[in-house]
């Protein structure tokens, strides 16, 4: 049986930090807020908001939604995101993506202020996540990855690791956040040869697909740790990962369930960064 990697007691501790960290900047009166930024209202971003909202409430962090209608132009959108870079009031941004077809991803990401990127989206905290500079936020995702490796006691130092996936939002910032911290990490993608076997190689397996159930026991080898990233619904709607947990968890020696695992992690990094980048913002202010 392998030992199950959940979210929840990572959560609760995080949790425990940001609250105090939330509560010292509330005596220098700064009250951490996160900028919510929705274009229309796909099903799933409503999902996380809602999540997000609750999580930000647990902790003392604000949240305001800004809210544009589907065919609102990438102009509008640009505006808003140079409000938002303006607003002392506002630490961070969270921008739904994708965005709809009439507006450029790229040009969107480049409007918004890195110090207010704290889903880690900007070119300028991506960089960051590979320079390791120190500056910016690494998406949420990767981050959450390392997290949950690190509350549960795993060491990463001289580990083999493999990352299947090559997003910018999960599978390279998470390779990098692993090679920072002396893991020797290959990265695999849709055209690695013989996968099974590369996955096997690793002592730590971190799957970011997107291919629902597509893990199976053939690529976990005994004592194996499994963090599967992936989120999907099955036929009869219930939440399943990348990972075919019925088969890789007695195979494994930890695994991360879904739902309950990396997601959940996802949002309460999601808060510690806009705490972050509050306490930078009142830093900046305590320099004058
Ligand atoms: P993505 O952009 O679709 O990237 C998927 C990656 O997997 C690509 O690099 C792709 O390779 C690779 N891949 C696809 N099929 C493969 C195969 N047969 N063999 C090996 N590699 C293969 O997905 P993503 O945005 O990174 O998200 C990955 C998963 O994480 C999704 O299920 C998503 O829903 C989930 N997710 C979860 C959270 C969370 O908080 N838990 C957050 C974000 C995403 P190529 O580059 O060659 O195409």
């Amino acid at each position: 049986m392998a030992e199950i990697l959940k979210g929840a007691p990572v959560v609760a501790a995080m949790n425990q930090r940001t609250a105090a960290r939330c509560a010292a900047l509330q005596e220098k009166g700064i009250r951490p807020t996160l900028a919510v930024v929705r274009v229309g209202a796909r099903e799933d971003d409503l999902a996380y908001e809602r999540g997000v909202k609750t999580r930000c409430a647990k902790v003392g962090v604000e949240v305001r939604s800004f809210v544009l209608e589907p065919d609102a132009s990438q102009a509008e959108l640009i505006a808003l995101l140079h409000q938002i870079n303006q607003d002392p009031g506002l630490h961070g941004c969270l921008l739904f993506r994708p965005l709809p077809p009439q507006m450029k991803d790229a040009e969107v990401r480049a409007a918004l202020a890195p110090e207010k990127d704290v889903d880690g989206i900007t070119d300028s905290s991506l960089a960051a996540v590979f320079t390791g500079a120190g500056t910016g936020y690494a998406p949420c995702t990767a981050a959450a990855c390392v997290e949950i490796l690190d509350y549960y006691g795993i060491p990463l130092e001289g580990r083999r690791v493999t990352v299947v996936g090559r997003s910018l939002v999960v599978g390279k910032p998470a390779a990098m956040l692993l090679d920072r911290r002396n893991a020797t990490v290959t990265i695999c993608h849709s055209r690695t040869k013989d996968l099974p076997a590369v996955c096997r190689e690793a002592d730590i397996l971190v799957v970011a697909m997107g291919r629902r159930g597509a893990i199976g026991a053939d690529c976990v080898r005994p004592g194996q740790v499994v963090v599967d990233v992936g989120i999907h619904a099955d036929e009869e709607g219930k939440l399943c990962g990348d990972v075919r947990f019925a088969e890789a968890e007695p195979a494994a020696g930890a695994i991360t369930p879904v739902p309950g695992g990396v997601g959940t992690v996802t949002t309460s990094v999601l808060v510690e960064h806009v705490v972050a980048a509050a306490e930078a913002i009142g830093r900046q202010k305590s320099d004058f």
